[in-house]
């Protein structure tokens, strides 16, 4: 048994040495999004959709820059913004709240997706 544990353990080990790595590229690579936009609403919410596509995939959330609660990039439409707004979608004790609302890609700081609560 002795012997698997120690295995286990290294396997832990290396995994989320590379999680890591996933985390820090995919933040590396987002950076170049941040304080830009696309002309069109659509394109936006395409652009915010897959980045927590890909994101999801990993396990992971954006900070939201306002309160730090792990949230999903959301972009609504704004009359006075044609490209529409750029929202953190998350749950702030225990309400869906959305913050932000800038006109373009907020800093997009990455963290664990938080664990799935127990039955409620
Ligand atoms: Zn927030």
């Amino acid at each position: 048994m002795g012997n698997q544990n120690e295995t286990m353990d290294q396997l832990e080990m290396q995994l989320n040495r590379l999680h890591r790595s996933i985390r820090l590229t995919t933040e590396r690579y987002l950076e170049a999004l941040t304080g830009t936009r696309y002309e069109s609403l659509k394109q936006n919410q395409k652009a915010a959709a897959k980045v927590g596509q890909l994101l999801d995939r990993y396990g992971l959330r954006i900070r939201c820059t306002e309160c730090g609660t792990p949230s999903i990039l959301r972009v609504s439409a704004r009359k006075n913004a044609t490209g529409g707004v750029f929202v953190f979608d998350h749950v702030v004790n225990g309400k869906r709240t959305f913050h932000g609302g800038k006109s373009v890609f907020p800093p997009m700081h990455l963290t664990e997706k938080p664990p799935r609560k127990a039955n409620r």
